[in-house]
């Protein structure tokens, strides 16, 4: 599998530093699962990270710090929550989306489905799967914030450029695409969206997911 299009540094920055919020790093997470790229990247960030919190001066603690931890220790224990059950997922998922809930197939038009997995209220994102059958051209769409695309199975076209298996594609709020899938087999895709998309995809969204 070779990658040609990869998460932005900022992205893949943001990402190693935690303050990318869960549905958009569950995106890149699953990007980097299968990118030897981004994986380093992260890894130098992390170094880098490392690097400069031991070049902070060491904090003043407070007085009562110690006893305010003893304190906690002898606190009643944690209750163990027990793992939860394993859901039926996509057989093609990368590692870092198998531990998600991924809700039921719905269907947005013939041959195009969507299957939502988490939804951030806070910050206005969510993820979810969306499939749609060879040659099929998904409804023109604007952003009304950012859009993380990662290709899990078969290949869509932005334009005139291909996003194959293992691609990334971000799009901004000021992007308008129509992507089309290729010939040959569905497409499915890990997606990331910050707001709703404008026009018809938005509103199919907002039912759906
Ligand atoms: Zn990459």
């Amino acid at each position: 599998m070779t990658i040609h299009h990869h998460p932005s540094d900022e992205t893949v920055l943001a990402y190693t530093n935690g303050s990318l919020n869960t549905a958009l790093a569950l995106v890149v997470g699953a990007h980097a699962d299968g990118c030897g790229t981004c994986r380093q990247t992260i890894r130098l960030a992390q170094t880098l990270g490392g690097l400069f919190l031991d070049s902070l001066s060491p904090a003043e603690m407070e007085s009562d710090a110690l006893a305010r931890v003893i304190q906690r220790l002898d606190g009643p224990e944690e209750k163990t929550v027990p793992p939860a059950p394993r859901p039926s997922l996509e057989a093609k998922l990368p590692a870092f989306l198998q531990n998600q809930t991924v809700g039921r197939k719905r269907w947005l038009a013939p041959g195009i489905w969507i299957r939502p997995i988490l939804k951030d209220r806070e910050h206005g994102t969510r993820a979810y799967l969306i499939g749609a059958a060879a040659g099929k051209a998904l409804p023109h769409h604007g952003h009304n914030g950012i859009e993380l695309t990662q290709v899990l199975q078969g290949e869509f076209f932005d334009g005139s450029i291909s996003y194959g298996v293992g691609d990334f594609l971000e799009a901004d709020g000021g992007h308008n695409h129509r992507p089309v899938v290729g010939p040959g087999q569905e497409c499915i895709c890990a997606i990331a969206s910050q707001g709703i998309p404008r026009g018809m995809a938005g509103f199919l969204m907002r039912v759906f997911t």
